[in-house]
């Protein structure tokens, strides 16, 4: 640029500060500027301030110990009056309402417990000396597993309470476990998630599924024994993992007796029955890839897999089943998870592949098959021990099967077709509650349909 022109230009922008127009412009400008400047500023600084004065938790709805801290917040068993005082200042409740069946021997409606909880929103909640405030958000994002939408809740403290959610936590989590005390948590899939289906149940005794002589026995003690053994299964780098395989007819107490089994070992249930439509290959090994922790397996209608097989091998797969192949990849493939115990259940073994039978897949089979004389004789003392004293009853009964053929062999000696379920003797003695004769007279019902006359 030549001297005159950097003259002429400096000249134009001095006359431009001489106007006093463009003067309180510029001046209005940076005053606009600080401000907008200070304000970012203080923003930050707040922001700065919130992150060193206040800590956050953020809990997904997807994570376990998401009901526990909602049903910490609403704790209604330990103190009727918990709501009010502890929820300091809540707007929005939502109410879980659960029946309870009605009081044996009580007439009148079943009972209805409310539960309030805290509803979605903010609110703030105290703990000892310390305020939380607690932000429960529903997104409109949807978990694509289960088609629910997202949520979660969110509690912030001051940075100096910041241990308290350790004692939060810890406090949910006795009070969830020990609202399950006792009880048997049974677990489903649902969509690629673990949900527990319904409430928890009340643990089933083992002593009320009667199998036939040192059946149970044998299965409760081989358990044990390899829940004792994981360092062993450590030490030599082979997977903890065993499985059972219990077939039979239906009704003969299969599933009866892995619940009650859970309740024994105080694990809870995962249950997956493998004819279910949508349960595919994919899925099934996703699933056992994140176990319910301390569960037992249970893979219902194992047969399912084997059907398939054949089906694929004739083109006839399509694919919205579990496959055999899809099963064994599930039951020991690479990403299967490293502790299980699990429990096959099927109808059907004549359709059983023996390559099922392996170390980890299935270590133990067993037959729970039709009602045994043992059987029927400590089903009937469960019933009337208390009134047939001298077991006439009880023996009275017995010949009665014996004489309609109950008990017999086939000519394999294995029992014959006409032998009938336990389920069917629970429902005979059922009906017959506290009436040992009318069970005797009865006994008839008991001839599986396809051989009465
Ligand atoms: P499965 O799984 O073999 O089909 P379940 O366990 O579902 O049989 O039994 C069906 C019903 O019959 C249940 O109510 C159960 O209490 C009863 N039941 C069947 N077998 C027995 C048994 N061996 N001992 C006690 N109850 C039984």
């Amino acid at each position: 640029m030549s001297t005159e022109a950097a003259s002429a230009s400096l000249f134009n922008i001095n006359a431009l500060f001489d106007n006093p127009l463009f003067a309180g412009g510029i001046g209005l400008a940076s005053l606009g500027a600080v401000a907008a400047f200070a304000r970012k500023g203080a923003i930050a600084s707040l922001g700065a301030a919130r992150r060193r004065l206040l800590v956050n938790v953020e809990i997904s709805k997807q994570d376990p110990a998401y009901p526990w801290i909602l049903a910490w917040l609403s704790q209604p068993r330990e103190n009727p009056g918990f709501i009010a005082s502890r929820l300091t200042r809540i707007h929005n409740l939502s109410v879980i309402t659960t029946t309870a069946s009605r009081t044996p021997g009580v007439s009148g409606p079943a009972q209805a417990h409310f539960f309030l909880q805290p509803g979605y929103g903010r609110h703030i909640v105290k703990f000892g000396s310390a305020y939380i405030s607690v932000n429960r958000e529903k997104h409109n994002t949807a978990n694509m597993n289960t088609g629910e939408p997202h949520e979660i809740l969110q509690m912030t403290t001051l940075w100096s309470h910041r241990h308290i959610f350790e004692d939060v936590f810890s406090e949910a989590h006795r009070l969830a476990a020990k609202a399950n005390e006792g009880k048997t948590v049974v677990y489903s899939a649902r969509g690629m998630d673990w949900v527990p289906l319904g409430d928890p149940r009340k643990k089933r005794p083992l002593a009320s599924v009667v199998l036939d002589e040192g059946v149970k026995e044998s299965v409760v003690a081989d358990v044990k024994d390899f829940m004792e053994r994981q360092q062993w299964y450590v030490d030599r780098g082979i997977p903890y993992r065993r499985g059972y395989l219990l077939f039979g007819p239906p009704g003969s107490g299969k599933t009866s007796f892995i619940q009650a089994l859970a309740g024994e070992l105080d694990f809870s249930v995962a249950m997956i029955n493998l004819s279910e439509m949508g349960m595919t290959d994919d899925k099934l090994a996703y699933l056992l890839t994140k176990l319910p922790k301390r569960s037992l397996l249970l893979l219902e209608d194992a047969d399912a897999a084997f059907v398939n097989r054949r089906q694929r091998d004739s083109d006839g797969y399509n694919g919205a089943t579990v496959t055999f192949s899809g099963l064994l990849n599930a039951l020991d493939g690479v990403a299967a998870g490293e502790e299980r115990i699990a429990f096959l259940t099927t109808n059907h073994v004549d359709r059983l592949d023996p390559a099922l039978i392996r170390p980890g897949r299935v270590d133990m089979m067993l037959r729970i098959g039709e009602a045994t004389r043992f059987q029927a004789a400590q089903m009937w003392d469960r019933f009337y021990g208390d009134v047939d004293v001298d077991h006439s009853g009880r023996e009275r009964f017995l010949v009665r099967l014996d004489e309609l053929g109950l008990f017999g062999e086939g000519p394999d000696g294995k029992p014959s077709n006409r032998n009938t379920s336990t389920a069917a003797i629970q429902g005979l003695f059922l009906f017959n509650k506290n009436d040992m004769k009318g069970a005797i007279d009865m006994a008839e019902g008991l001839i599986p349909r396809k051989f009465e006359a």
